[in-house]
């Protein structure tokens, strides 16, 4: 990358910031939180390694915005790339303009919690920075080379025609690195099939044919799909009327519940946290085992279900904060998939060091890779990209009109 771009991703009181450059170790990155309260804070890593720690009291994302933006100022970055969750219709990412963010606005419908906020973050920093190009990164691009059977629900025609009711997927930034660098890894950049586990906070899978998402489990909004830390993931949809019947719960209180009170933390009652869930199983705690079972066996099944999709398995890439860092996570997982000829390597996955991408299986069968994801790189890289084309359509045209004139 020759320029360097400033990945923005804004959510309702927090903004992550990364300075990418060239090179990796030069990242300059952060998290502003607590947005709106006394304790408003930015904590990150400057040049060079050393932590930041600035409190900003009450300072709003636009203030927050200005703060960080002050701070990097003199590393002159060329353009501002925003991760946008939802993009409805948009397959590529794009150079925000009035239409474009006119359009992220309409796909709130579909990410209530997440558009709004970057619709905050992208408003402010067009005000503070008109002249900078800034391109919106959308969560969901990479998967709209998914086939309509993989895309469609099996419900009223109408409801996809005039509503775009169908399966959207996210995490397509972190699919689409994780893939691309893990087939390149593997000597076979792009190419076969590959499903993809990326395991954090929010959780999901996809599987990957040739560089394209075919499938993926989360669908309309990102709560479809596998177990999350407190997201429930799939449920028979009938929970909505059983719960409105018998216990006189409304939507909200079901959205709220199936959102936020589910997954690892509602099944362990414990916590959402996977190495606390891990700890806890180890000293005794029954809930917290069975919370990581659950979780195993519906990601192993949901792996399974996507391998439908694929014409053949070349291998299975782990990524996000539990799958890059928990070797008994993904040797459970694997333990749940014998029929695929996985093979993995105990020694290899155990001693697989943080961060660090590597191969974890014996060299028989599909391959299985750690590959930590980088959602910001990859960010930075279309945006740059997005300027790229802009700017040689610009030349291109002025060039035909001087030759006019
Ligand atoms: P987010 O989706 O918010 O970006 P991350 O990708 O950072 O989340 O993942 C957070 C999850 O990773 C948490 O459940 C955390 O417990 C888990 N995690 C981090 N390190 C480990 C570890 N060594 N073992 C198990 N889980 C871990």
């Amino acid at each position: 990358m020759s320029t360097s771009v400033l990945v923005i991703n804004c959510g309702s009181s927090s903004i992550k910031y990364a300075l990418v450059s060239e090179r990796r170790e030069d990242r300059i990155f952060g998290l502003a939180e607590n947005l709106g309260s006394a304790d408003a804070r930015i904590k990150g890593v400057t040049m060079g390694g050393a932590a930041l720690e600035l409190s900003i009291p009450h300072a709003d994302h636009e203030k927050a915005l200005e703060t960080i933006l002050e701070r990097l100022a003199h590393h002159n970055p060329q353009a501002i790339g925003h991760r946008v969750v939802h993009g409805g219709t948009l397959t590529k990412a794009e150079l925000l303009t009035p239409e474009i963010i006119e359009r992220i606005r309409e796909a709130t419908p579909l990410a209530p919690l997440h558009n709004p906020a970057h619709l905050v973050g992208i408003e402010a920093t067009m005000r503070l920075f008109p002249e900078l190009p800034q391109v919106a990164v959308f969560d969901t691009a990479f998967h709209q080379t998914m086939p309509s059977h993989a895309y469609r629900y099996a419900l009223p025609k109408f409801l996809y025609t005039q509503h775009n009711v169908r399966r959207y997927g996210f995490h397509g930034t972190s699919h689409a690195y994780v893939s691309e660098r893990g087939s390149m890894l593997a000597g076979s950049f792009k190419q076969g099939g590959w499903l993809t586990a990326h395991l954090g906070n929010g959780s999901s899978t996809c599987a990957i044919w040739n560089g394209q998402s075919v499938d993926t489990s989360m669908g309309l909004t990102p709560l479809e799909g596998v177990v999350m830390g407190t997201r429930s993931g799939d449920v028979d949809p009938s929970i909505h009327s059983f719960l409105a019947s018998n216990l006189g719960w409304d939507i909200y209180k079901i959205d709220k519940m199936l959102n936020s009170q589910s997954g690892l933390l509602g099944l362990s009652d414990l916590s959402n946290d996977m190495r606390t869930l891990i700890e806890a199983s180890e000293q005794g705690n029954e809930d917290a085992a069975l919370a990581i079972e659950v979780f195993c066996y519906r990601l192993a099944k949901s792996l399974a279900g996507l391998s439908c999709g694929l014409p053949r398995i070349d291998g299975l890439f782990f990524t996000g904060g539990i799958g890059e860092n928990s070797a008994y996570i993904r040797e459970k997982t694997v333990s749940y998939l014998p029929h695929f000829g996985f093979n993995l390597s105990k020694e290899l996955n155990d001693n697989l060091k943080r961060g660090t991408e590597g191969r974890i299986d014996h060299g028989t069968g599909p391959q299985i890779w750690v590959v930590p994801t980088d959602e910001e790189g990859r960010i930075a890289k279309e945006t740059e990209h997005v300027v790229d084309e802009v700017t040689a359509s610009a030349t291109k045209k002025s060039d035909a009109e001087a030759a006019i004139a």
